[in-house]
């Protein structure tokens, strides 16, 4: 009942692994017509897409490492969009998989998040030191204002200490993502992050490329053809 479609364009994609089943899934019986239609309105959206960063996913090595560069073994992805020209209404996503290596993610991430981790650890623990009664009271004794004020400082302190220690985890990895030639390059095309916090843009890691839909398509098309 789960079999897949061996020549389905989708199969082994995270969509195909979603819907599961052939039976519910209408995309992969696209009839050839429609799927030159459907072609032609990708490539007509990616016409703007920079190559050099459609590519990015095909390297092997790290992207963000600093000095020795180590095998990539997953994607930072980054969503990017363009508004068609034209037109306020229409918009066209496309994101770019920069390849990363396993420190550089583990990096990455803690560098950006640190002061948020810290900041929750900070006020965990001063939790627990209220929850002792005679601490608590204590502190009430002198006003009560004391306690939130004790939270809100702890909660201060984390986020200070745990900036500073993302600031020297990031030695060895490249933090500014947008730096790299090909997102500079779709951005010089009008491609921007759609999320983003401050300067960087918001990014998630994966393990899987997206297929290129598009390559996919023209394979098809070319065996419908033959
Ligand atoms: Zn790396």
């Amino acid at each position: 009942m789960n079999e897949k479609r061996a020549d389905c364009i989708f199969n082994g994609s995270e969509y195909c692994r979603l819907v599961r089943i052939c039976s519910r899934c209408d995309v992969g019986k696209l009839d050839p017509e429609l799927e030159k239609v459907l072609l032609d309105d990708i490539e007509h959206k990616l016409a703007t897409f920079p190559q050099q960063t459609r590519d990015m996913a095909q390297g092997d090595l790290c992207r963000l490492c600093k000095g020795e560069t180590r095998e990539a073994d997953c994607y930072a992805v980054v969503e990017l969009a363009r508004p068609e020209s034209g037109s306020d209404m229409i918009t066209s996503f496309a994101p770019a998989l920069v390849p990363v290596c396993k420190k550089c993610r583990g990096r990455y991430s803690f560098s950006r998040n640190a002061g948020w981790i810290m900041a929750s650890l900070f006020t965990l623990a001063m939790l627990i030191v209220l929850s002792v009664t005679a601490i608590r009271e204590f502190f009430v004794g002198i006003s009560p204002l004391t306690l939130p004020g004790l939270l809100a400082a702890s909660a201060a302190l984390g986020y200070l200490i745990g900036h500073l220690i993302g600031r020297i985890g990031r030695a060895g990895v490249n933090m500014h993502i947008m730096s790299l030639d090909e997102l500079k390059a779709a951005r010089a095309a009008g491609w921007e992050p759609v999320f983003a916090s401050g300067k960087e843009p918001k990014v998630l890691f994966s393990y899987e490329a997206l297929p290129d839909i598009a390559e996919l398509l023209k394979k098809r098309i070319d065996t419908h053809q033959a």
